[in-house]
């Protein structure tokens, strides 16, 4: 599994491109805004999904033009859309629920639905490589906000526990800042 991570907009949102090296298959995760930057780091990968962590318009707002460019779907979570669709102005072309996998070349990712930040907040877990990509949920030493509209403290709290419980040696890759792992953060709650 390649990673690379571009730093879109002004809110510095991080942008994945994560690619299978056997398939040239890959995903994008988050792209919020640069989609010029995106597309260069795509360079000639088969770009499989276009994934949103959730809703707020620094990880969505140039979903679509990436769309256009690489003709793969725009995929969030339901309770997410409207949110996107209010920086967008387009609908989702598939709508991730807890527990769903995504399939790119090799690459096997589990969605697990973390509210908090957002109603439909999610992350994305690779569990063969052991790694996470955390949205706004998780951060380095830090959790994402939770009073704006549609957070909920006590939500946040379940899905950081929830977080805590994978394997300690887990790779986080936050929506900002720099990277992580669970062991590192098993004590964010105390
Ligand atoms: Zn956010």
């Amino acid at each position: 599994m390649q990673i690379k991570s571009v730093k879109v907009g002004e809110l510095k949102t991080n942008c994945y491109i994560i690619s299978d090296e056997a398939t040239n298959e890959g995903l994008v995760i988050d792209p919020g805004f640069d989609p010029e930057k995106v597309i260069s780091e795509i360079g000639n990968l088969s770009i499989k999904a276009i994934v949103l962590t959730h809703g707020h318009y620094d990880h969505v707002t140039s979903a679509f033009e990436l769309k256009e460019k690489v003709n793969a779907p725009v995929m969030i979570n339901k309770d997410d859309e409207a949110m996107m669709s209010y920086s967008t102005q387009k609908r989702a072309d598939r709508l991730l629920n807890d527990k769903d996998k995504l399939d790119i070349g090799n690459l096997s990712f589990v969605i697990i639905h973390t509210p908090g930040h957002s109603q439909g907040s999610f992350c994305l877990y690779n569990e063969k490589e052991k790694a996470l990509f955390s949205g706004d949920t998780l951060f380095a030493g830090d959790y994402g906000r939770t009073d704006l509209p549609g957070s909920s403290p006590p939500d946040m709290e379940n899905s950081l526990k929830k977080l805590l419980r994978l394997p300690p040696e887990t790779e986080v890759y936050p929506g900002h800042g720099r990277t992580t792992t669970i062991e590192a953060e098993k004590n964010l709650l105390e």
